[in-house]
């Protein structure tokens, strides 16, 4: 390798540097690629007095907005409601009568460009029916740290399972803490539904409960919840007896109460 041709500033073997021939530079024109640019403002130039008084001009700027009304927004003291499109995070919708909207199909991790969506479905069953039909969804997360809030996902869902709050406040301490869970993503019941597992509204099928003909539950599931979880802060008798509601999933929770110490801190005269 004694003939191999030494390379510009590297050290030979006996540590003594190759004197090396003067870099001639080579001639450019501006249209060839990689020749410096110079830059050349198309504006015109302010002559005589424009010239003199363009520094106040800029100054202008500054001094117009001295006097305009303040749009400081005194977050998180001070809430101001976002657009109502807005997309924020995630729900999990209900049915009227408790059930669960998502089917399991996968459809809104396969839209999600970010892979931030995963699905297990499982078979609904005589004595787990989470959902109207065959399949419901056992394992549902959103990785938080991957959502880029496109709403891609919810334009996918075939049931309108997923829909997108206005909620915008998502921190966590930790990395896992920004996975929500199914827990955490379904939707709260709101007066008058049962919390899943139950039966579908007798004679009904999954299409009645997709066309909206199902409007809240019946006697018959609310005997069946009664019977296999008598304790079940969604029954009307414990609901009227002050029972607390079940609590939400353990990242809504954490975030929840990351929200309100902020809010705290925020109220902080200092
Ligand atoms: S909003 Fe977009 S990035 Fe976030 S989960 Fe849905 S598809 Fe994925
Ligand atoms: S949220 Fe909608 S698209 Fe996603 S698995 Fe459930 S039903 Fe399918």
């Amino acid at each position: 390798m004694a003939d191999e041709p030494q390379r510009r500033g590297q050290v030979p073997p006996g540590g003594e540097v190759a004197p090396q021939p003067p870099v001639t530079p080579v001639a450019t024109t501006s249209t060839e690629v990689g020749a410096p640019h110079q830059f050349r403002s198309r504006m015109p130039r302010p002559t005589g007095l424009g010239e003199l008084l363009a520094p106040a001009a800029g100054f202008g700027v500054t001094l117009a907005n001295f006097f305009s009304k303040t749009v400081t927004e005194e977050y998180p003291t001070e809430k101001v409601p976002t657009k109502p499109r807005f997309h924020g995070r995630h729900q999990l919708n209900r049915y009227a009568d408790g059930l669960e909207k998502c089917i399991g199909c996968e459809l809104c991790a396969w839209a999600c460009p970010a892979d931030a969506i995963y699905v297990e479905a499982d078979d609904n069953t005589a004595d787990e029916q989470y959902s109207p039909g065959e399949r419901y969804g056992r394992v549902y997360q959103i990785n938080y740290l991957r959502c880029i809030l496109c709403g891609l996902c919810i334009e996918a869902c075939p049931t309108r399972a997923l829909t997108m709050t206005n909620d915008f406040e998502l921190a966590g301490p930790t990395r896992a803490g920004l996975i929500w869970e199914k827990q955490d993503l379904l939707a709260p019941l709101r007066d008058g539904m049962l919390s899943t597992p139950h039966p579908m509204v007798e004679g009904t099928t999954d299409t009645d409960y997709y066309r909206g003909a199902v409007t809240g539950t019946t006697p018959a599931q609310q005997e069946w919840v009664a019977e296999h979880r008598p304790d079940d802060p969604s029954l009307p008798a414990n609901v009227a007896r002050g029972v607390a509601p079940a609590p939400r999933g353990a990242t809504a929770q954490a975030q929840a109460d990351i929200t309100a110490g902020a809010t705290k801190q925020g109220r902080r005269v200092l």
